[in-house]
């Protein structure tokens, strides 16, 4: 068996203990005499798989009591109707900053239920930047600010979540989609109403969206959100209204111990910087490649690249993975190359991905 360096942008890779754990674990879990595929999700062994997850990650990211975690199915672009359905309250208006492809999707489908407001950036292309906190302009009567703190396909990130207190907005609930780099920083619960994300980018298999959200948001919800989707049914059933992504809870449980192990978000936080700034420095000073992303708001978790040539694409791609390093194509809509260096990616695969771009060019340039 070999295993690749894996630069997915999600599914994304796992922590190889995980993995083991979870294949050690496959047939019978601790004795239950059976996976937990295959356990009821109300029995005890359950219940203390998903207790021992929240507790877990909300010791990991500091979640204050006054927030509900949520594991939800959907992913985080059922999120972008979730959330209008669950916090607009009868208003007609909600505020969206948009900075990059998945804050374009998150607009148009709040189109369905109000009449978005768009604070801050533009629907279309490319995206470079965050718009700056200070260049918002709100609509009179928002029902929440909507961010994407880290954008995936653009590879742009927030380096903080935005203050709307200090912006004069201190009773409108901030929403951060947070799908991709949640666990790899902290997050600002003061500056947050509500953050999501789905499972698959940073946490685990995807079917599992994680909602973490402020407990006086939850009287807000619309008579058509469907119950399975309301988040004050969600939380008042602990995450079993319905069945709720069992295994997939286990999995995500298990990376939570496993970052613990690594010293937790402030660790796994610098090692995503050295991580970053080996690939960035080397993309700048190579002179063959280049990266287009404003330099303060280039994703620590999301590296989008280009050839300088790019009649070279193919073979870049192709000789890559001949070379054990996986899944580097960029997403259609920005092209080139990105590499995706979440938490389970280890310093060693960067730094192999930065050898192996060194002896591209050399033999290329
Ligand atoms: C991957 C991703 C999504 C889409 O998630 P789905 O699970 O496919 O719904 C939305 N937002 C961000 C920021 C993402 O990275």
């Amino acid at each position: 068996m070999s295993r690749v360096w894996n630069f997915s942008p999600g599914p994304a890779a796992l922590p190889e203990d995980v993995l083991r754990q979870a294949a050690a674990e496959m047939l019978d879990w601790h004795g239950a005499g059976m996976s937990v595929m295959e356990m009821s999700h109300r029995g005890k062994e359950f219940t203390s798989i998903i207790e021992q997850a929240e507790a877990d990650l909300r010791e990991l990211l500091a979640i204050p009591d006054n927030f509900h975690v949520l594991f939800m199915q959907g992913g985080a672009i059922a999120e972008n109707a979730i959330v209008p359905l669950n916090l607009l309250g009868g208003k007609k208006t909600a505020d969206y900053v948009v900075s990059g492809s998945w804050t374009v999707k998150s607009f148009k489908e709040a189109q369905r239920y109000c009449t978005p407001h768009l604070a801050a950036g533009a629907l279309g292309g490319p995206f470079l930047a965050v718009p700056p906190a200070p260049t918002f302009r709100f609509s009179a009567d928002p029902a929440y600010v909507f961010i994407c703190s880290n954008e995936t396909i653009d590879g742009v990130e927030y380096a903080g979540m935005p203050d709307l207190a200090a912006l004069g907005r201190p009773d409108v609930p901030l929403v951060a989609d947070v799908s991709s780099h949640i666990l790899s920083r902290p997050l600002d619960w003061s500056r947050l109403g509500l953050a999501f994300g789905g499972a698959q980018k940073n946490v685990g298999p995807a079917g599992l969206t994680l909602v973490i959200v402020r407990d006086d948001l939850l009287d807000r919800a619309s008579p058509l959100c469907p119950s399975a989707f309301e988040f004050k049914t969600v939380a008042a059933h602990r995450s079993m209204y319905n069945t709720p992504p069992t295994y997939a809870i286990y999995i995500a449980g298990l990376v939570f111990q496993w970052l613990k192990r690594q010293g937790g978000v402030a660790a796994i936080e610098a090692a995503n910087i050295a991580k970053a700034r080996l690939l960035y420095d080397y993309i700048d000073a190579s002179g063959f490649y280049e990266n287009h992303v404003q330099p303060e708001y280039r994703s620590r978790m999301n590296a989008p690249f280009f050839l300088k040539d790019e009649t070279l694409n193919d073979s870049f791609l192709t000789e890559a993975r001949a070379a054990g390093l996986a899944q580097l194509k960029g997403h259609k809509s920005v092209g080139g190359m990105r590499a995706s260096l979440y938490n389970a990616m280890p310093i060693e695969g960067v730094a192999a991905l930065v050898d192996f771009m060194k002896e591209f060019s050399r033999r290329h340039g």
